[in-house]
């Protein structure tokens, strides 16, 4: 097949996320982090190699980053400890790999590639993946190398806040609620999806999950269809928010859907797909790119840390949105 057009889309992470509480120098890192993500993943596309490869790059890139919430830097769950959860999949054989409740693996994003290469299997979970990792020759890391003392706090605001009667109502949402939803700036989880220069589409998805989870709790990062999808045929992607949400709207494959059958170019499918989620009561967003290399970043969360760049389009990356409503961008 000829070469194609070829680029990716990282998030990391959608919430609220104000311009007032971020430190001009904390943006700046935010940038910078987002630009070296881009960059890892921009840099095997653009020498031919895999979409697959590219988005493992450019998420070992945010989880080695204390600034997000996977890998160094993940959430804490309601017993301070931190359990991770990855995913990722081949847009073009329509593999699949995934692992969850992780507690010592540096970059959880390597093993859900492995489980994809190297098991018969799509997700492994808890002691199962980590002796897999072990197996095939995995570095452990003690669980204190994910904790950051930012979470450590994080964690403590929630329990109060959780413990209130009635819960509480974070910004911009309706209803109060009791779920790890009261740390508004909780959802940090990193993503991406890629487009290489053959034309095949890869997505991938790494959590720390939610804030004061219950332990055992999995999100929507690791489930297939979720907060992760690639089909050749129609787009990739990786989504960011209260997973929940996006477990019960199956979001991922909703957008794959409704391009397929319904004919919808990707910003469309994607905003729809985000809408219904909303319909749900779920906040967040996704980041998404097509075969021919459209992009879409919607969200309904305040901010979502983003970025993309495409192969002849100058590099994006951004954090706040225009305003409190899911946003399309250069779709
Ligand atoms: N979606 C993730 C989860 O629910 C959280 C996030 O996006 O930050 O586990």
């Amino acid at each position: 097949m000829a070469d194609s057009t070829f680029g990716l889309v990282v998030h990391g992470g959608a919430g609220v996320i104000l311009r007032q509480d971020l430190t001009l120098e904390l943006e700046a890192e935010y940038h910078t982090q987002l630009e070296a993500s881009l960059a890892a993943g921009y840099g095997v596309l653009e020498h031919g190699g895999a979409s697959l490869e590219a988005v493992v790059a450019a998420i070992k890139v945010m989880e080695d980053s204390p600034l997000f919430n996977a890998g160094h830097g993940a959430v804490m769950n309601a017993e301070g400890v931190c359990e991770l959860d990855a995913s990722i999949m081949d847009g073009l054989t329509l593999d699949a790999g995934a692992v969850a409740g992780l507690q010592h693996i540096r970059n959880p994003i390597a093993l859900a590639r492995d489980v994809l290469e190297r098991t018969p299997h799509v997700m492994l979970i808890g002691d199962g993946a980590e002796a897999f990792a072990r197996q095939v020759g995995y570095e452990f890391v003690p669980n204190e190398y994910f904790q950051t003392e930012r979470r450590r706090r994080q964690l403590a605001l929630a329990r109060e806040l959780e413990a209130k009667p009635g819960g509480h109502r974070p910004a911009g949402r309706k209803e109060r609620v009791t779920f790890a939803t009261v740390d508004d700036n909780k959802f940090g989880t990193v993503g991406c999806a890629a487009l290489d220069r053959k034309g095949n589409l890869a997505a991938g998805t790494s959590t720390g999950g939610m804030t004061n989870k219950q332990y055992g709790r999995v999100g929507d990062s690791p489930i297939i269809g979720a907060g992760t999808y690639a089909r050749n045929a129609t787009c990739a992607l990786s989504a960011t928010g209260h997973g929940e949400f996006f477990i019960r709207s199956v979001l991922g494959h909703n957008v794959s859907a409704l391009m397929e059958y319904k004919g919808l170019p990707l910003a469309e499918a994607a905003g729809e797909a985000l809408r219904q989620l909303e319909e749900l009561g779920g906040t967040g967003g996704l980041v998404a790119i097509d075969r021919l290399g459209h992009v879409a970043m919607p969200f309904n969360t305040p901010g979502m840390y983003r970025g993309c760049r495409v192969a002849g389009q100058a590099p994006v990356v951004e954090i706040f949105g225009a305003e409190y409503r899911a946003q399309t961008i250069r779709s």
